[in-house]
């Protein structure tokens, strides 16, 4: 028996296998959660697992487990990967070498024929993005108990399409109730997405934490008029207004910077035509911040901002939070278990707080969790330009076969 070793190429041609599926002319990947895309994607996965031995199991909401059995069939599993998903703009690694990384250790394994004792868990879960269905971190959210299957089922896209009927198209929805499973601990390798380790020099980030982040969805409610006869003092124009709300979001997360940030995304106006003075128009916006409290002082000046907006364009402005994520901070013993195991391979590292979402907030809800990160080249992330260098990503495999082989013994 040979000691497991991840092969960097073999790692690198699965993602640029996978990267063909929902491929965009610009280079990136466009494999929204539960289309034909995200199906193909998960069958490609299928298709890799199938040699290796790995079980499907899979859940209502499409989460997918594949496990490889230990030789303790009372132990705890020991539980790893990401998303396959992409926003629309999406690059080919943004949660796929999450995945991949995760089959490569699998493979890794496999090839050298050795067991482990606590069983494995390889995970693809739904619709991490929230780009077609929000909000994001779906699949992980329901698994956790976070949200409702029923109410989750019910949510629909921009064309009117729920999560149940999406589901039923794309033949992902599985037999398993969702819940959680009982892992002894998760691990979720992902890319930056910034820029601090490329100009740091890093090879690993360690995360220890996320920031707290708070979502909404803002109405402005204005009155439909002619934009012929209807004098400039009597419009109550809810896209002009909508207009000051989106500069003022930017405004409030300027002044939070270096710890924040705050972002309005998308929207929607009603009745969108030419000749009407908008009626109706909402958008969704996002403040987030290492210190929860001061996310919580973002809202509280959104929310100013938006009441100041109200009055003087005699607007109603109504304020839907309808989700938040964080501040998670992750289990130390595991973050020291992928700090030594990177050590070990001398590879450099550095603490990171995670500023975006990932399915790992969720997890940590339910059993030990911790994420590494591997460098993002210039730190451009969601665009086709997104990417990590077949050495960077090899690296992050190594880290997590490492520590699966010390944690599943
Ligand atoms: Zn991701």
């Amino acid at each position: 028996m040979t000691a497991p070793h991840i092969d960097r190429d073999r790692l690198w041609q699965s993602l640029m296998d996978m990267a063909r599926i929902g491929a965009t002319a610009d280079g990136g990947s466009n494999r929204q959660a539960l289309s034909q895309e995200d199906a193909q994607a998960r069958a490609l996965l299928l298709e890799w697992c199938a040699p290796l031995g790995l079980k499907l199991e899979q859940d209502a909401i499409g989460n997918m487990f594949l496990r490889r059995p230990g030789s303790d069939p009372a132990a705890r599993a020991v539980a790893f990967g990401s998303h396959l998903d992409t926003v629309p703009t999406g690059g080919r690694f943004d949660g796929i070498v999450g995945v991949l990384s995760g089959l490569e250790v699998m493979r890794a394994l496999h090839a050298a024929g050795m067991a482990t004792r606590a069983p494995l868990e390889l995970v693809n879960w739904t619709n991490e993005e929230g780009s077609r269905f929000r909000p994001a971190m779906m699949g992980s959210r329901v698994h956790a108990g976070d949200m409702g299957l029923e109410a989750t089922l019910a949510i629909t896209d921009d064309r009117g399409v729920s999560v149940a009927e999406a589901l039923k198209q794309s033949g992902l929805a599985g037999p398993l109730a969702p819940s959680p499973r009982g892992w002894a601990c998760w691990l979720e390798a992902h890319i930056e997405q910034g820029p601090v380790m490329e100009a740091s020099n890093t090879d690993i980030g360690i995360v220890v934490g996320t920031m707290h982040a708070r979502y909404f969805q803002i109405t402005v409610t204005g009155e439909p008029s002619h934009v012929g006869p209807t004098t400039m003092d009597r419009r109550r124009d809810s896209l002009a207004a909508t207009a000051e709300a989106i500069l003022a979001v930017e405004r409030i997360g300027r002044a939070a910077e270096p710890g924040g940030r705050a972002s309005a995304t998308w929207i929607e106006n009603f009745p969108n035509a030419r000749g009407a003075v908008p009626a109706i128009t909402r958008l969704h916006a996002d403040v987030r911040h290492d210190e929860a409290a001061t996310a919580i002082e973002m809202e509280a000046a959104l929310r100013q901002a938006l009441a100041e907006i109200a009055a003087v364009r005699q607007v109603a402005i109504e304020v839907d939070h309808y989700t938040s994520f964080g501040p998670v901070a992750f289990d130390q013993t595991l973050a020291n278990v992928l700090r030594r195991r990177a050590e070990a391979r001398q590879f450099t590292i550095r603490d990171m707080i995670a500023a975006a979402g990932h399915d790992s907030v969720l997890v940590a809800q339910l059993c030990p969790s911790a994420m590494l990160f591997v460098p993002s080249v210039a730190g451009i992330t969601h665009n086709p330009s997104e990417y990590s260098t077949p050495e960077q990503i090899a690296r992050g495999a190594q880290v997590l076969l490492d520590a699966v082989l010390e944690l599943a013994g």
